[in-house]
């Protein structure tokens, strides 16, 4: 089964608007499972129309058009559509007398040319406008491609696809299968290596066909299935899911969800009912902040501490001056320090912190990209994480990635 989409309108041709119809229209499809192969924009032309319209149906089935059913001379969908099918317009007498009333209601006189808007082709289901004027249509057609009519502003052409024409298109197209996804994320490994373990498993056809979207220091994998129904596809998926498992899991965070990876975080914290508290030095901040930015995120942090100097950490913290006059500020026992001081003063479940160099100079004989985290849980042992972050990352990309991979020990 496959639709096109006819967007029909100059000013989209123009560049004026972005084709935002087309985009609304393209994803209700395809959750019903009716590919799409072409779009097509027109202008406000009626032989152009026509011909739009005699192209999409030699290699569809289904031709959704949008827009151009207001009542002006410009707006011609339905004429060319009338005249493609070779079907007749009419007169719907109950959308007629609720223009009538509409224009009454406003104290406004209607123009003759608004009864273009109760107009519908002979032959079709009518589409109610629930937030307009304009009646759309949809022509079941025994002999080429079916035919939707939708108007063009965007709040009107959703709520009629909503209301009317996805339950139609149900009922008219049973058997269609079942678009469904998920999402897989990534931290830790570059978009190329994890796809490069995936090589085999990204053939053409594939079902559940497999792509991959770097975001900001993670990686999303999207898996897309088409199945008869929900079982099969979850199936299919979990299948899939597993294979890729096998090969790059140690770098997946998140599965199935569209969480990132601090809402993640803040979603675990609240389930298990645990408070965090952090000691940052070279985050500056970043990862209370990063936490802040989750809503419901007042369940699980009350606050923490922006240690950069050594006399914070020695003062606000409590550090042992030895511990770091020692070690150094950038180390594995600093690290641990600060995250067990943090979660101590503030009485928090966990405490964790950052430290170390984000560049562009050394500090302490340590490169720019070096940095500590440590985390505290409780249960005796402190963890902590070195990172050495490459010399071509900024001090933002840094410190970031710092705060990632912080994260990321919190979910491990
Ligand atoms: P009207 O009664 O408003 O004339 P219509 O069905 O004739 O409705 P158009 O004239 O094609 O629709 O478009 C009306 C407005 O809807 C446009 O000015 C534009 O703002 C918006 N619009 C139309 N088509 C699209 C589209 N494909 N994507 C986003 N917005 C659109
Ligand atoms: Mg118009």
């Amino acid at each position: 089964m496959q639709g096109e989409i006819i967007t029909v309108g100059t000013e989209l041709l123009l560049g004026r608007i972005d084709n935002t119809n087309a985009r609304y229209i393209a994803e209700r499809l395809a959750q019903l499972g009716i590919e799409s192969h072409f779009q097509t924009v027109v202008g406000d032309n009626k032989k152009r129309i026509i011909m739009a319209l005699e192209q999409a149906a030699a290699r569809c089935d289904l031709i959704i058009i949008c827009g151009g059913l207001g009542p002006t001379a410009d707006d011609m969908t339905l004429a060319s559509v009338a005249e493609f099918l070779h079907a007749k317009l009419q007169v719907d007498e109950h959308q007629f007398s609720e223009i009538k009333n509409h224009f009454a209601n406003q104290q406004r006189p209607m123009a003759p040319e608004n009864t273009k808007q109760a107009q519908y082709i002979s032959g079709a289901t009518i589409l109610p406008n629930d937030a307009g004027l304009a009646l759309g249509d949809f022509y079941n057609n025994e002999t080429g491609a079916d035919v939707a009519i939708l108007p063009g502003p965007p709040s009107e052409m959703e709520t009629m696809m909503q209301n009317h024409l996805l339950p139609l298109l149900s009922n008219v197209y049973p058997a269609q299968r079942q678009l469904v996804s998920r999402v897989l994320r990534f931290y830790g490994i570059s978009e190329s290596v994890l796809m490069h373990q995936l090589d085999d498993l990204v053939v053409e056809n594939a079902n559940p066909s497999i792509a991959s979207y770097a975001k900001a220091h993670e990686i999303l994998i999207r898996l897309t299935v088409t199945a008869a129904n929900l079982d099969q596809s979850k199936q299919l998926l979990d299948d899939t899911q597993q294979q890729i498992m096998a090969r790059v899991g140690e770098f997946c965070y998140g599965v199935g969800s569209n969480n990132s990876l601090v809402q993640e975080v803040v979603t675990k914290l609240k389930e298990h009912k645990l408070t965090i508290t952090a000691a940052e030095s070279l985050t500056g901040g970043l990862f209370q902040s990063t936490i802040c930015s989750v809503a419901g995120a007042s369940n699980v942090f009350s606050g923490g501490f922006v240690t950069y100097a050594s006399q914070a950490k020695k003062n606000l913290l409590q550090i042992e001056a030895k511990v770091i006059d020692e070690n150094g500020v950038v180390s594995e026992q600093t690290a641990a320090a600060m995250a067990s001081q943090a979660r101590h003063l503030l009485n928090a479940d966990i405490g964790i912190s950052f430290t170390g160099v984000a560049g562009p100079d050394s500090l302490e004989g340590q490169p720019a990209g070096t940095v500590w985290i440590g985390l505290d849980t409780g249960i005796g042992h402190i963890q902590t994480k070195l990172e050495q972050y490459p010399e071509s990352d900024d001090r933002q990309a840094i410190r970031e990635k710092s705060v990632l991979s912080g994260l990321q020990l919190i979910l491990s």
